[in-house]
């Protein structure tokens, strides 16, 4: 079934007419690269650019990198340049590439279901401190990243992240990203189903593995049996998402074509029930069908996310059926309505076998190695070997006894990890921004960080859950499209005509079944410095003037 361009598919190459001739599909026996992205990766598998980071670049230095490398596929292996310090945002836009490279990377440390030990924290942490400057931020997408690392260094990262079971590989690039897990599988109480053997599964079969390597463009994937609906499934390319079928049992409802960016678009459900030891088998056979039918011509519309929206579910699940899987699916029913208002766990609760597991928020995902090195430490301290990140740039403890609870709670807020935040810390998030991303026009992790501060400060009063998520471009990392409140960097005009850092603000969108995108507020934009003062008229006007139940988003 695999098509590449050495290895015609299996499918049987069909040409069409219609307006998606051309669009670089190889399903249809377009295999010629249409664009610099797709040559560099006919030219060579990004999985290859390992060995020669291995063998030569790491030893003769930053300069003796091949360019199709460097900006290309050293991502398949996680890394990125990052930017280089004092270039202001207004130049994110002019400048070439190699202007704005510095020779220091961003390294992206996949955790997929966001599991980890305590012992595979502390590598975490400890890497941090020796090699990136003691920078470690937690994304959204339950990854670690950081920043400054020499090229040297890198393969000496991935022994001492391989030795205790995790790694880069395909953290970046157009491969199968992380795939999202719910933080609380196997634990909690309430949990429909533990998709965790599948997640396994999906890592063996189809990470690193050469013949899903060449995609279109990333892939990212959820896996969640909680009814809590915890992993932002309506945003991926594909989502396994916990449902009780009549006749069958748990399983999982199966959602393809969400993503966000430019164009964003809500996933879809094609009304199909999968059992657990099927997920791989339909993770197989959806990445396939993007990976030959997806539109590689040009990068914009490369995402799963245009193919399902022309083919619609219909046909896009007979394609599966037919083509990939060759079985039928099972009908089932659709995800519930969570009771909850948070999806983070934050907080602490009870497990299904008795323990406690205790969720905390940093701010907007930023710790540092040393604090990570400190909660691993603090988790061991109190009978925990296990953790979790969750996708709302926040983490978990696992498995503590009740004598144990309050003594870790303890030790987290003396760290200025809040186990019960205040609604500003817990439902802000940030994106990289100009510190670290090429991408970037405007200042984010500091940003989101002092607004916190202020909020709390100012109105202190205000219990009602609230998104805030601040993006330094308008690209999607921080998911600012279905936040309550989602601000979209970008250079605005201050009171005296100067252009300044600012953001277009965007009301009202929200995840869960009543997931929409935000309203982008014509005309409404803000500078940095009269955020603060935005975001807390806004608020107070929704506390005098809501009704009873009513939420932000509604
Ligand atoms: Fe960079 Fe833009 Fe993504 Fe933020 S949203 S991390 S600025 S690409």
């Amino acid at each position: 079934m695999a098509a590449t361009p050495d290895k015609p598919a299996t499918v049987t190459p069909r040409r069409k007419a219609g307006r998606h001739r051309g669009e670089g599909q190889w399903a249809v026996g377009h295999f010629t690269p249409l664009n610099g992205n797709e040559q560099f990766k006919k030219d060579d598998d990004g999985l290859n650019v390992r060995t020669r980071i291995e063998t030569i670049y790491s030893k003769r230095g930053f300069d003796s990198i091949d360019p199709n490398d460097l900006r290309g596929r050293m991502r398949w292996w996680g890394l990125y340049t990052q930017r280089k310090p004092g270039i202001d945002g207004g130049k994110t836009a002019i400048l070439e590439p190699e202007e704005l490279d510095d020779e220091y990377f961003m390294l992206r440390v996949r955790i997929d279901g966001g599991r980890l030990t305590t012992e595979q924290l502390r590598v975490i942490g400890e890497i941090s401190q020796e090699f990136a400057r003691g920078t470690a931020d937690l994304t959204d997408r339950q990854n670690v990243q950081y920043h400054w690392i020499r090229i040297e260094d890198v393969p000496e990262i991935w022994r001492r992240l391989e030795e205790v079971g995790l790694s880069t590989t395909e953290a970046c690039g157009d491969t199968p990203r992380v795939i999202l897990g719910s933080p609380v599988a196997g634990i909690a109480e309430n949990e429909i189903i533990d998709g965790t053997p599948a997640i396994d599964e999906i890592q063996r079969r189809f990470i690193g593995n050469p013949d899903f390597s060449n995609l279109p463009r990333k892939f990212k994937s959820a896996v969640s049996g909680s009814p809590q609906l915890d992993v932002a499934h309506e945003i991926n390319d594909i989502a396994f998402v916990g449902v009780d079928h009549p006749e069958h049992g748990p399983g999982f409802d199966l959602w393809v074509g969400g993503g966000l960016s430019t164009n964003p678009k809500l996933g879809v459900r094609l009304g199909a029930w999968v059992p657990l030891d099927e997920v791989p088998d339909v993770y197989g056979g959806v990445i396939g069908i993007f990976r030959d039918y997806g539109y590689r011509r040009l990068r914009t519309r490369a995402r799963l996310k245009f193919l399902v929206a022309d083919w619609g579910p219909e046909k896009f699940r007979q394609i599966l059926e037919d083509e990939y899987l060759k079985y039928k699916l099972v009908d089932g029913p659709a995800p519930e309505q969570p009771t909850g208002t948070w999806r983070d766990h934050l907080g602490v609760h009870q497990q299904k076998d008795g323990r406690f597991y205790v969720g905390f928020a940093p701010r907007v995902g930023r710790v540092d190695g040393a604090t990570l090195t400190k909660i691993a430490d603090l988790a061991g301290a109190h009978g925990s070997g296990r953790l979790r990140t969750t996708a709302e740039q926040k983490m978990i403890v696992l498995d503590v006894e009740e004598a144990q609870v309050e003594s870790l709670v303890a030790g987290l807020e003396a760290m200025d990890l809040r186990v019960t935040p205040s609604p500003f810390r817990r439902g802000t998030m940030a994106c990289t921004g100009i510190e670290f991303c090429k991408l970037a026009i405007v200042e984010t992790k500091a940003r989101g960080a002092s607004l916190i501060d202020e909020l709390e400060r100012r109105i202190p009063e205000f219990d009602e859950p609230i998104t805030i998520n601040i993006n330094g471009c308008p690209n999607a990392c921080a998911r600012i499209q279905v936040a309550d409140i989602g601000l979209k960097g970008q250079l605005v005009l201050d009171d005296n005509g100067d252009q300044v850092e600012g953001f277009q603000v965007h009301l009202g969108g929200a995840l869960g079944l009543e997931a929409g995108f935000g309203r982008k507020v014509r005309g409404l934009k803000v500078t940095s410095a009269e955020l603060p003062d935005y975001v807390e008229r806004v608020l107070l006007r929704f506390q005098e003037q809501r009704e009873a139940g009513e939420r932000f988003a509604t």
